[in-house]
């Protein structure tokens, strides 16, 4: 039988948990549901551990909303739209402070008021945090709030599909992971807010489940991608696992040194040194190692991780403030950070392109048209308030300040609409033998093998530099893995509790998304924020100042641009 929501939302991290809230608080009588294919407490979400930036003066009186808004969009090589970052960097403290009320325990300063500390490109201490545990503390509040809401949780149930006809969402169909049943779901408004796709690459510091899944329904039903070349390489991720060392520890002072014990950020980013924005720095550690002055794990030179040393910061600091990257070095690679440096180097970390919504969470479709019924919000969403590099902290606060705010505008935009009408076993059909065909896959290869070759070739020929015929060779590449992803097998053929089956729909985003990354890399022919091209190593604001649009088919993914919205700083050259 079909089920029926007022709205219902994919993604139970920050983003789709904050909007849940709102609309149950502006109208309880609404029927909500959050649907996730993990426990809500287990999205990625929960991992975030730095904090969560707002100017709310604590530390620095001199800080504000416009320097905060100046920082992000310089930070995102000005591709960010700017009216969108205004939104995020003037809501900010409110939205902080609102999460204060809701019982999120934010570190404090000596006279009570929360703590803020130093973060990469922010010229002003503005990070408030929970220690180094910070999307633990918000999300584990947020999922109470739901449950004191009343709003509805589907959790282990995945979403294979969004229903769209006509130029208009309706619902969407989901697979009980446990059960193996599959259940269509009509709704007023659908709202994704699926997360990112670390997992499109071999080393990352994404949840297993950071498989781009609401990026490849939303492709797959038609609609376009924004900006899907800016993939975000986090500086610090632990060698060889590739788990994030926050940039938390560098905003308390820890130093980045290479093979010959230098301080080698002095030479890429002087003013800023080992708090130069994400892009920069991780093409920095890049450029250590390339030139033979990484190192390897017997301490010569030469080797692929560079050094991050904390040991000046001393003990009392570091288990203060940091604790839980100490006891992650530890755990993971038996180094004591108190007495001996941390090994790390670039991992793949955010997502800055997504699903294009307006400022208020709504869906584009071509020439900038609004999909009715469909919303998105946090990282699968692309507002556009990172642009081409995401500054540390803005992820939470945009799913807090955009959750909130998509949740307010679906509250008042489900009023006036009807439930749609849906051909529901056509639906539960066609899933069905979706299933049905993975499970009768006579073929040789087995799902791990194919993904491992897929998440190197994305490594290795669309990286933190670039290059047109190295993209090329590897588009060639990807489109070798589709072919053989038709012929994989499973080996577990039941229907309950069947991993393997959630695996290989997972595996088909990744394929989606990865295609649409290096297509749109291949594209932007210049070099700006993330997106580093060799061949093209200037930006070029003549040309391409301008937003990436992929339309995904199976056979050619077709790139458009449309002009980025410039309201407050002209751009400028970057630098640090
Ligand atoms: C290790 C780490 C540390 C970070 N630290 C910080 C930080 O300190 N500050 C900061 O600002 N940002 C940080 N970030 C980034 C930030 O945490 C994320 O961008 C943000 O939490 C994303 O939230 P979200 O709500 O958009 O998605 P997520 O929290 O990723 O949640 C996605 C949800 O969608 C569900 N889902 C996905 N696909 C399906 C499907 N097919 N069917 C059903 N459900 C589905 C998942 O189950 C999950 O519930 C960090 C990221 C990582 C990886």
């Amino acid at each position: 039988m079909m089920i029926s929501f007022d709205v219902i939302i994919v993604g139970g991290g920050l983003a789709g948990c904050r909007a849940a809230v709102e609309i149950a608080r502006i109208d309880p009588t609404l029927q909500v549901a959050v649907v996730a294919k993990t426990h809500p407490i287990r999205s990625h979400s929960v991992a975030a551990q730095g904090g969560i930036a707002a100017s709310l003066k604590n530390v620095d009186d001199k800080d504000s909303w416009e320097a905060h808004a100046f920082d992000t969009i310089k930070g995102s090589d000005y591709l960010a739209d700017q009216d969108a970052v205004a939104i995020l960097t003037k809501t900010a403290p409110d939205v902080v402070i609102d999460l204060e009320h809701m019982g999120v325990l934010f570190s404090r300063l000596d006279d009570g008021k929360i703590a803020q500390r130093a973060f990469g490109g922010h010229t002003h201490n503005r990070t408030c945090y929970a220690a180094d545990k910070t999307g633990h503390a918000i999300l584990h509040e947020l999922v109470s709030n739901l449950r004191r809401c009343g709003v509805h949780i589907y959790d282990e149930w995945y979403v294979m599909q969004l229903i769209l006809e006509d130029g208009e969402v309706k619902g969407l169909v989901m697979y009980h992971i446990e059960s193996g049943q599959f259940q269509v779901v009509r709704s007023k408004a659908v709202m994704f807010a699926t997360g990112g796709y670390g997992r499109v690459y071999n080393t990352t510091s994404n949840d297993f489940a950071c498989t781009g899944d609401g990026l490849a329904m939303t492709a797959m039903a038609g609609l376009p991608l924004q900006d899907m070349e800016f993939v975000q390489f986090h500086p610090t991720g632990l060698y060889p696992v590739g788990v994030l060392i926050s940039e938390a520890v560098r905003g308390e002072g820890a130093y980045l040194i290479n093979s010959q014990g230098e301080r080698f950020m002095a030479n890429y980013a002087p003013s800023r040194m080992e708090l130069a924005p994400r892009d920069i720095t991780s093409r920095a550690i890049t450029s250590e190692i390339r030139a033979g002055r990484g190192i390897n794990p017997d301490g010569s030179p030469g080797g692929p991780f560079v050094y991050l040393d904390l040991r000046h910061m001393g003990k009392e600091k570091i288990m203060s403030r940091i604790p839980f990257c100490w006891e992650e070095a530890h755990r993971l690679v038996g180094v004591d950070a108190l007495n001996e440096p941390m090994p790390v180097r670039p991992t793949i970390h955010y997502c800055m392109g997504g699903i294009p919504v307006n400022n208020d969470g709504q869906v584009l479709a071509k020439n900038d048209t609004l999909v009715s019924g469909f919303f998105a919000s946090g990282e699968s969403a692309c507002i556009s308030v990172h642009g081409a590099n995401r500054l540390g902290s803005n992820s939470l606060l945009e799913c807090i300040v955009y959750g909130k705010r998509t949740g307010a505008v679906i509250a008042e935009y489900v009023q006036n609409r009807k439930l749609p009408a849906i051909d529901e076993q056509l639906y539960v059909r066609n899933a069905e033998q979706t299933v049905q065909d993975l499970l009768d896959k006579k073929g040789m290869y087995h799902i791990n093998q194919v993904r491992q070759e897929f998440q190197d070739i994305m490594t290795e020929y669309c990286g933190v530099y670039r290059k047109e015929h190295i993209l090329q060779t590897g588009l060639d590449k990807l489109r070798n893995i589709q072919e053989r992803y038709s012929q994989i097998c499973l080996n577990d053929k039941s229907k309950c509790w069947n991993t393997e089956i959630i695996e290989a729909l997972e595996f088909q985003s990744l394929i989606v998304v990865g295609q649409t990354i290096m297509t749109s890399a291949l594209n932007r022919r210049e070099s700006r924020g993330a997106h580093f091209r060799e061949d093209y190593p200037q930006r070029d604001d003549k040309n391409f100042l301008q937003h990436t649009l992929a339309y995904y088919s199976p056979s050619n993914i077709d790139i458009q641009y449309r002009p980025v919205r410039i309201t407050m700083f002209e751009p400028k050259e970057r630098k640090y």
